[in-house]
């Protein structure tokens, strides 16, 4: 896989580049101002590097969910003015995906000169499964730029048109971003330094048993909590009242219960409340004492506690999932103990998974106590499972 200082190495003055980047970044519903900015402060470093050895730079990269056509909601606007303020130089942004104005503003860049595309996603052929289709836009990105760099680790995981497609059609290199996030991963998945210890949380089990199947073999301790903890604690014959409860997981549960031979941890006691809401009061019992009417919002004290334990001596983590439902107050404890716990981590600490890492910064922790915290929870999940990623297989060429 060729990298970005390869690309600095051959020279890149005066050429024209296309960079994929992950500027998928949270908007306030009503103003539409961006209220995380994390992403595009990631996606800096490569695109200073290509500035300062005076490439042509084309961004492209898509926002939320449109349904594949041109929407003002999912505009990138914000982005390219916050990109702006902070690469401290105007960032155009193109009226359309690949159309004429994206042809006549590439055309137009100077040296150094940064051009931000319209949303990949106003263009149905970006997600489409029919070949043809991507490759028909992939043409048109590809007609842009000289070289291709990706950049947008987050979206390595999906084979769209600006991820995998236009990488056949031009020379192409990893961004830095993307060889950071695979470098972490690599020591994840190959000879990690032990105790490894891997803490799971979040909403739904079958979202991620998949990949607890894989890294099962691999840890020394997985620790479980969120909202997937209870379907656990069914399996070992507890009733968890209300609680998010997968039901038709409870069989499989049971088997890597046994599979695991005591490396499963769960909680010991749990934060109920009668109602999914921040007002409604709430009360710490043991993990096999859960009322009937009682639903469990975070892990108690006493399993911050087993859990700091076990991470304690760990020299390796990886962290996704928070610990409860961290976006109400009565219910952050738990996520804030497990998030203080892998701060301490002597070796290498890995925070993936998109509500994470924005509960690392929303509980106001320091970013640079983690070893590294993932853009791209989806993409590093399915790595971590062995699955191929076509945005890295494709670079890989
Ligand atoms: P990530 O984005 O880090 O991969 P997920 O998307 O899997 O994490 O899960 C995050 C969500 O899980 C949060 O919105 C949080 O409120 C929710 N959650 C955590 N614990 C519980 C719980 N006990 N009950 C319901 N939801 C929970
Ligand atoms: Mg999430």
């Amino acid at each position: 896989m060729r990298s970005l200082d390869d690309l600095l190495a051959e020279g890149v003055s005066g050429r024209r580049v296309l960079l994929r980047a992950d500027l998928n970044v949270p908007l306030d519903k009503s103003t539409r101002e961006i209220t995380d900015d994390g992403r595009i402060r990631a996606s800096l470093p490569t695109l200073q590097a290509l500035r300062e050895a005076g490439a042509r730079v084309i961004v492209s990269a898509h926002l939320g969910r449109p349904k594949g056509t041109p929407d003002p909601q999912f505009s990138l606007a914000p982005v390219a003015a916050r990109l702006g303020e902070l690469l401290g130089v105007d960032v155009p942004l193109a009226a359309d995906t690949a159309g004429d104005d994206a042809r006549a503003k590439a055309a137009a860049l100077r040296d150094g000169d940064v051009l931000l595309l319209e949303n990949v996603r106003f263009e149905a052929a970006e997600t489409s499964k029919d070949d043809a289709e991507r490759g028909e836009l992939a043409d048109r990105f590809a007609a842009l730029a000289d070289v291709y760099v990706d950049d947008a680790f987050g979206a390595v995981h999906r084979k769209h048109a600006s991820v995998f497609d236009v990488a056949q059609r031009l020379p192409h290199y990893a961004g830095r971003l993307v060889a950071r996030e695979l470098e972490v991963l690599t020591r994840l998945t190959t000879d990690p330094e032990r105790p490894y210890v891997v803490v799971l949380g979040g909403s739904k089990v079958s979202d991620k048993l998949a990949v607890i199947e894989a890294l099962l073999p691999k840890v020394d301790r997985l620790l479980v909590g969120g909202g997937m903890c209870f379907t656990f604690l069914a399996a070992q014959g507890h009733g968890v009242g209300t609680s998010l409860l997968e039901a038709d997981q409870v069989d499989t549960c049971r088997r890597l219960l046994a599979e695991a031979g005591g490396r499963i941890v769960l909680p010991v006691d749990v934060v109920c409340s009668p109602q999914f809401s921040a007002d409604a009061g709430s009360t710490t019992v043991d993990a096999d004492a859960i009322p009937e009417d009682q639903m469990g919002l975070d892990v108690g004290p006493r399993t911050v506690e087993l859990f700091a334990g076990e991470l304690a001596g760990a020299r390796t983590v990886f962290w996704n999932g928070p610990m409860g439902v961290f976006e109400m107050a009565p219910f952050q404890a738990g996520t804030r103990g497990v998030a203080e716990a892998v701060a301490r981590v002597g070796g290498l600490s890995v925070v993936g998974g998109g509500d994470s890492a924005a509960a690392v910064r929303v509980l106001g922790l320091d970013e640079d106590s983690y070893g590294h915290i993932s853009t791209g929870g989806g993409a590093s999940l399915e790595y971590l499972e062995g699955r191929e990623l076509p945005g890295l297989a494709v670079l890989a060429d």
